[in-house]
Protein backbone atom coordinates (compact mmCIF):
# COMPACT_ATOMS: atom_id res chain seq x y z
CA UNK A 1 0.00 0.00 0.00
CA UNK A 2 2.30 2.81 0.96
CA UNK A 3 4.61 1.85 -2.09
CA UNK A 4 1.70 2.58 -4.41
CA UNK A 5 0.74 5.57 -2.21
CA UNK A 6 4.25 6.94 -2.55
CA UNK A 7 4.29 7.20 -6.44
CA UNK A 8 0.92 8.38 -6.76
CA UNK A 9 1.83 11.15 -4.15
CA UNK A 10 4.61 12.40 -6.05
CA UNK A 11 2.58 12.10 -8.89
CA UNK A 12 0.27 14.41 -7.29
CA UNK A 13 2.99 16.71 -6.52
CA UNK A 14 4.83 16.51 -10.79
CA UNK A 15 1.09 17.27 -11.21
CA UNK A 16 0.61 20.69 -9.35
CA UNK A 17 4.26 21.38 -10.10
CA UNK A 18 3.13 21.35 -14.21
CA UNK A 19 -0.14 23.27 -13.06
CA UNK A 20 1.88 25.69 -11.48
CA UNK A 21 4.62 26.35 -14.08
CA UNK A 22 1.56 26.64 -16.81
CA UNK A 23 -0.02 29.49 -14.57
CA UNK A 24 3.50 31.09 -14.77
CA UNK A 25 3.67 30.43 -18.88
CA UNK A 26 0.02 32.09 -19.14
CA UNK A 27 1.35 34.88 -16.95
CA UNK A 28 4.65 35.26 -19.14
CA UNK A 29 2.46 35.34 -21.95
CA UNK A 30 -0.03 37.32 -20.55
CA UNK A 31 2.95 39.65 -20.29
CA UNK A 32 4.00 39.23 -23.79
CA UNK A 33 1.00 40.13 -24.93
CA UNK A 34 0.82 43.45 -23.26
CA UNK A 35 4.32 44.35 -24.42
CA UNK A 36 3.50 43.67 -28.22
CA UNK A 37 0.74 46.16 -28.09
CA UNK A 38 3.93 48.94 -27.31
CA UNK A 39 6.46 47.96 -29.26
CA UNK A 40 8.68 50.12 -31.62
CA UNK A 41 7.35 51.37 -34.60
CA UNK A 42 8.55 49.41 -37.96
CA UNK A 43 10.43 52.81 -38.44
CA UNK A 44 11.42 54.45 -34.96
CA UNK A 45 13.73 56.25 -34.56
CA UNK A 46 16.15 56.53 -31.88
CA UNK A 47 15.17 59.88 -29.59
CA UNK A 48 17.08 62.29 -29.40
CA UNK A 49 16.62 64.02 -25.93
CA UNK A 50 19.07 66.61 -25.87
CA UNK A 51 17.14 69.40 -24.40
CA UNK A 52 14.48 67.11 -22.61
CA UNK A 53 11.72 69.33 -23.31
CA UNK A 54 8.23 67.17 -22.67
CA UNK A 55 4.75 68.56 -24.05
CA UNK A 56 1.78 66.42 -23.43
CA UNK A 57 -1.18 67.08 -26.11
CA UNK A 58 -4.47 66.33 -25.49
CA UNK A 59 -3.53 63.29 -23.63
CA UNK A 60 -6.92 61.38 -22.90
CA UNK A 61 -6.41 57.47 -21.36
CA UNK A 62 -8.75 54.68 -19.35
CA UNK A 63 -6.95 51.67 -18.50
CA UNK A 64 -10.24 49.55 -18.88
CA UNK A 65 -12.10 51.47 -21.63
CA UNK A 66 -14.82 51.92 -19.18
CA UNK A 67 -13.58 54.56 -16.65
CA UNK A 68 -11.65 57.93 -18.33
CA UNK A 69 -8.32 58.46 -16.43
CA UNK A 70 -7.00 61.23 -18.44
CA UNK A 71 -9.50 63.47 -19.91
CA UNK A 72 -7.95 65.56 -22.48
CA UNK A 73 -5.00 66.76 -20.65
CA UNK A 74 -2.06 69.13 -21.81
CA UNK A 75 0.85 70.75 -20.11
CA UNK A 76 4.24 71.43 -20.88
CA UNK A 77 7.79 70.77 -18.93
CA UNK A 78 10.24 73.30 -20.83
CA UNK A 79 14.23 72.21 -21.23
CA UNK A 80 15.77 71.87 -17.87
CA UNK A 81 12.84 73.47 -15.60
CA UNK A 82 11.32 71.48 -12.79
CA UNK A 83 7.72 71.13 -12.81
CA UNK A 84 5.33 69.55 -9.96
CA UNK A 85 1.89 67.77 -10.28
CA UNK A 86 0.00 67.87 -7.79
CA UNK A 87 -3.82 66.35 -6.45
CA UNK A 88 -5.69 64.21 -4.53
CA UNK A 89 -4.91 60.55 -4.84
CA UNK A 90 -5.89 58.42 -7.57
CA UNK A 91 -6.37 61.84 -9.66
CA UNK A 92 -4.09 60.00 -12.44
CA UNK A 93 -0.16 62.17 -11.61
CA UNK A 94 1.16 58.22 -11.70
CA UNK A 95 -0.78 57.37 -15.03
CA UNK A 96 0.69 60.31 -16.40
CA UNK A 97 4.16 59.04 -15.68
CA UNK A 98 3.64 55.35 -16.83
CA UNK A 99 2.58 57.26 -20.13
CA UNK A 100 5.63 58.79 -19.92
CA UNK A 101 7.77 55.95 -19.70
CA UNK A 102 5.23 54.00 -22.53
CA UNK A 103 4.24 51.11 -20.06
CA UNK A 104 0.56 52.13 -21.89
CA UNK A 105 0.23 54.31 -25.26
CA UNK A 106 -2.74 56.91 -24.79
CA UNK A 107 -5.97 56.72 -26.31
CA UNK A 108 -6.20 60.11 -27.60
CA UNK A 109 -3.57 62.98 -28.17
CA UNK A 110 0.22 62.67 -27.81
CA UNK A 111 3.21 63.08 -25.83
CA UNK A 112 6.01 64.73 -27.10
CA UNK A 113 10.06 64.82 -25.98
CA UNK A 114 12.14 67.13 -28.27
CA UNK A 115 9.04 67.29 -30.88
CA UNK A 116 9.17 63.85 -31.39
CA UNK A 117 5.81 61.70 -30.33
CA UNK A 118 7.41 58.76 -27.68
CA UNK A 119 5.46 56.62 -29.94
CA UNK A 120 7.33 56.83 -32.84
CA UNK A 121 11.01 56.96 -31.02
CA UNK A 122 12.57 53.44 -30.08
CA UNK A 123 11.26 52.44 -26.42
CA UNK A 124 14.77 51.46 -25.42
CA UNK A 125 15.63 55.48 -26.24
CA UNK A 126 12.40 56.77 -24.75
CA UNK A 127 13.57 54.78 -21.44
CA UNK A 128 17.31 55.61 -21.48
CA UNK A 129 16.03 59.19 -21.45
CA UNK A 130 14.38 58.89 -18.24
CA UNK A 131 14.83 58.24 -15.03
CA UNK A 132 12.32 57.15 -12.72
CA UNK A 133 13.04 58.10 -8.39
CA UNK A 134 9.39 55.26 -7.17
CA UNK A 135 7.80 55.98 -3.72
CA UNK A 136 8.98 52.27 -3.09
CA UNK A 137 12.62 51.46 -3.82
CA UNK A 138 13.25 47.68 -4.28
CA UNK A 139 16.61 46.78 -3.08
CA UNK A 140 18.65 43.99 -3.98
CA UNK A 141 20.71 41.12 -1.67
CA UNK A 142 23.67 42.52 -2.44
CA UNK A 143 26.06 45.71 -1.46
CA UNK A 144 24.86 49.38 -1.48
CA UNK A 145 27.56 50.36 -4.18
CA UNK A 146 26.10 47.37 -6.60
CA UNK A 147 22.70 48.71 -5.80
CA UNK A 148 23.73 52.11 -7.24
CA UNK A 149 25.37 50.42 -10.14
CA UNK A 150 22.57 48.60 -11.26
CA UNK A 151 21.23 52.39 -12.58
CA UNK A 152 24.37 52.25 -15.31
CA UNK A 153 26.30 49.03 -15.37
CA UNK A 154 28.91 50.22 -17.19
CA UNK A 155 29.18 53.01 -15.26
CA UNK A 156 32.86 53.99 -13.90
CA UNK A 157 34.12 53.51 -10.32
CA UNK A 158 34.60 57.51 -10.33
CA UNK A 159 30.88 57.85 -11.71
CA UNK A 160 29.38 55.96 -8.90
CA UNK A 161 31.75 57.71 -6.18
CA UNK A 162 29.88 60.85 -7.68
CA UNK A 163 26.74 59.49 -7.77
CA UNK A 164 26.80 58.78 -4.03
CA UNK A 165 27.88 61.84 -3.19
CA UNK A 166 26.04 64.23 -5.11
CA UNK A 167 22.58 62.01 -3.82
CA UNK A 168 24.15 62.63 0.12
CA UNK A 169 25.04 59.25 0.38
CA UNK A 170 29.07 59.40 1.61
CA UNK A 171 27.97 60.15 5.50
CA UNK A 172 25.84 57.50 5.65
CA UNK A 173 28.44 55.16 3.92
CA UNK A 174 31.28 56.24 6.21
CA UNK A 175 29.25 55.47 8.89
CA UNK A 176 29.38 51.58 8.15
CA UNK A 177 32.48 49.40 8.89
CA UNK A 178 32.06 48.03 5.36
CA UNK A 179 31.52 50.96 3.90
CA UNK A 180 30.00 51.09 0.15
CA UNK A 181 30.57 46.57 0.92
CA UNK A 182 27.72 46.58 3.24
CA UNK A 183 25.27 43.99 2.67
CA UNK A 184 21.55 45.82 1.86
CA UNK A 185 18.25 43.99 0.98
CA UNK A 186 16.42 41.68 3.11
CA UNK A 187 18.73 39.61 3.84
CA UNK A 188 21.65 42.40 4.65
CA UNK A 189 21.40 45.72 6.58
CA UNK A 190 18.32 47.47 7.43
CA UNK A 191 18.39 50.89 6.02
CA UNK A 192 16.02 53.41 6.65
CA UNK A 193 13.59 54.45 3.90
CA UNK A 194 15.10 57.64 3.83
CA UNK A 195 18.75 56.16 2.75
CA UNK A 196 17.10 54.03 0.36
CA UNK A 197 15.50 56.91 -1.09
CA UNK A 198 19.25 58.50 -1.49
CA UNK A 199 19.84 55.15 -3.27
CA UNK A 200 17.12 55.47 -5.68
CA UNK A 201 18.62 59.16 -6.02
CA UNK A 202 21.85 57.59 -6.74
CA UNK A 203 20.64 55.20 -9.42
CA UNK A 204 18.90 57.67 -10.84
CA UNK A 205 21.50 60.33 -11.52
CA UNK A 206 24.24 57.22 -12.81
CA UNK A 207 21.60 56.41 -15.46
CA UNK A 208 22.53 59.53 -17.07
CA UNK A 209 19.13 60.96 -18.20
CA UNK A 210 18.26 63.89 -19.37
CA UNK A 211 14.73 63.22 -17.75
CA UNK A 212 14.47 62.73 -13.88
CA UNK A 213 10.89 61.71 -12.78
CA UNK A 214 9.94 62.10 -8.84
CA UNK A 215 6.54 60.24 -8.13
CA UNK A 216 6.16 60.89 -4.84
CA UNK A 217 10.09 59.70 -3.77
CA UNK A 218 9.41 61.84 0.14
CA UNK A 219 5.97 60.36 0.79
CA UNK A 220 6.48 57.21 3.01
CA UNK A 221 9.35 59.22 5.05
CA UNK A 222 9.10 61.79 8.08
CA UNK A 223 9.69 64.79 7.38
CA UNK A 224 13.31 65.12 8.64
CA UNK A 225 14.19 62.64 6.34
CA UNK A 226 12.57 64.42 3.65
CA UNK A 227 14.21 67.53 3.93
CA UNK A 228 17.57 65.21 3.48
CA UNK A 229 16.40 63.74 0.06
CA UNK A 230 14.79 67.30 -0.98
CA UNK A 231 18.07 68.74 -0.61
CA UNK A 232 20.01 65.60 -2.97
CA UNK A 233 16.39 66.43 -5.16
CA UNK A 234 17.31 69.64 -5.47
CA UNK A 235 20.40 69.72 -6.48
CA UNK A 236 20.11 66.94 -9.05
CA UNK A 237 17.31 68.71 -10.56
CA UNK A 238 19.62 71.92 -11.71
CA UNK A 239 20.63 69.61 -14.11
CA UNK A 240 17.73 67.63 -15.63
CA UNK A 241 14.29 68.39 -16.77
CA UNK A 242 12.65 67.37 -13.67
CA UNK A 243 8.99 66.20 -13.13
CA UNK A 244 8.01 66.01 -9.49
CA UNK A 245 5.03 64.01 -8.26
CA UNK A 246 4.06 64.90 -5.12
CA UNK A 247 1.41 65.25 -1.85
CA UNK A 248 2.84 66.98 0.18
CA UNK A 249 2.55 70.70 -1.35
CA UNK A 250 5.29 72.49 1.55
CA UNK A 251 8.51 70.04 -0.71
CA UNK A 252 7.60 71.36 -4.23
CA UNK A 253 6.73 75.47 -3.97
CA UNK A 254 10.19 76.10 -5.43
CA UNK A 255 8.69 74.66 -8.74
CA UNK A 256 9.35 76.63 -11.49
CA UNK A 257 5.76 75.30 -12.70
CA UNK A 258 2.75 73.35 -10.76
CA UNK A 259 0.53 71.75 -12.42
CA UNK A 260 -2.82 70.62 -10.62
CA UNK A 261 -4.50 67.45 -11.61
CA UNK A 262 -8.47 66.45 -10.27
CA UNK A 263 -10.02 63.91 -12.02
CA UNK A 264 -7.58 63.22 -15.26
CA UNK A 265 -7.75 66.74 -15.73
CA UNK A 266 -5.33 69.86 -15.22
CA UNK A 267 -7.25 72.69 -13.12
CA UNK A 268 -4.43 75.02 -12.37
CA UNK A 269 -1.30 75.71 -13.68
CA UNK A 270 1.45 78.14 -12.39
CA UNK A 271 3.86 78.69 -9.50
CA UNK A 272 3.49 78.88 -5.95
CA UNK A 273 2.46 82.25 -4.77
CA UNK A 274 0.45 82.06 -8.77
CA UNK A 275 -1.65 79.88 -7.26
CA UNK A 276 -2.15 80.93 -3.60
CA UNK A 277 -3.01 84.48 -5.32
CA UNK A 278 -5.90 82.60 -7.36
CA UNK A 279 -7.17 81.09 -4.36
CA UNK A 280 -8.51 78.34 -6.53
CA UNK A 281 -8.25 74.43 -5.89
CA UNK A 282 -4.39 74.76 -4.99
CA UNK A 283 -5.11 77.57 -2.02
CA UNK A 284 -7.49 75.52 -1.25
CA UNK A 285 -5.22 71.77 -0.54
CA UNK A 286 -2.38 74.63 0.92
CA UNK A 287 -4.76 75.68 3.87
CA UNK A 288 -5.59 72.24 4.21
CA UNK A 289 -2.28 71.11 4.81
CA UNK A 290 -1.10 73.63 6.84
CA UNK A 291 -3.95 73.17 8.89
CA UNK A 292 -2.91 69.38 9.33
CA UNK A 293 0.61 70.37 10.03
P1 LIG B 1 -2.48 59.07 -8.46
O1 LIG B 1 -1.06 58.73 -8.77
O2 LIG B 1 -2.84 60.48 -8.78
O3 LIG B 1 -2.85 58.74 -7.04
P2 LIG B 1 -3.07 57.00 -10.41
O4 LIG B 1 -2.60 57.58 -11.68
O5 LIG B 1 -2.24 55.97 -9.77
O6 LIG B 1 -3.44 58.18 -9.38
O7 LIG B 1 -4.51 56.38 -10.64
C1 LIG B 1 -5.57 57.09 -11.28
C2 LIG B 1 -6.78 56.20 -11.34
O8 LIG B 1 -6.49 55.08 -12.17
C3 LIG B 1 -7.19 55.63 -9.99
O9 LIG B 1 -8.59 55.67 -9.92
C4 LIG B 1 -6.69 54.22 -10.03
O10 LIG B 1 -7.54 53.38 -9.30
C5 LIG B 1 -6.76 53.87 -11.49
N1 LIG B 1 -5.72 52.88 -11.86
C6 LIG B 1 -4.40 53.00 -11.62
N2 LIG B 1 -3.72 51.95 -12.13
C7 LIG B 1 -4.64 51.14 -12.70
C8 LIG B 1 -4.58 49.90 -13.40
N3 LIG B 1 -3.41 49.27 -13.62
N4 LIG B 1 -5.74 49.36 -13.85
C9 LIG B 1 -6.92 50.00 -13.64
N5 LIG B 1 -7.04 51.18 -13.00
C10 LIG B 1 -5.92 51.75 -12.54
MG1 LIG C 1 0.47 57.92 -7.63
Amino acid sequence: MIQLFLPLNFLGFVYREIRRALTDLENMLGLLNRKAAISDDKDAKPLKATKAAIRFENVSFSYDKQRPILNNLSFEVTSGSKVAIVGASGAGKSTLSRLLYRFYDVDAGKIYIDEQAINTVTLESLRQAIAIVPQDTVLFNTSIRENIAYGNPTASENEIDKAISLAHLDGFIASLDKGDKTLVGERGLKVSGGEKQRIAIARAILKGSPILLFDEATSALDSHSEQAILSAMREVAQRHTSLVIAHRLSTITDADKIIVMKQGQVVEQGQHHQLLAANGEYARMWQLQQSEE
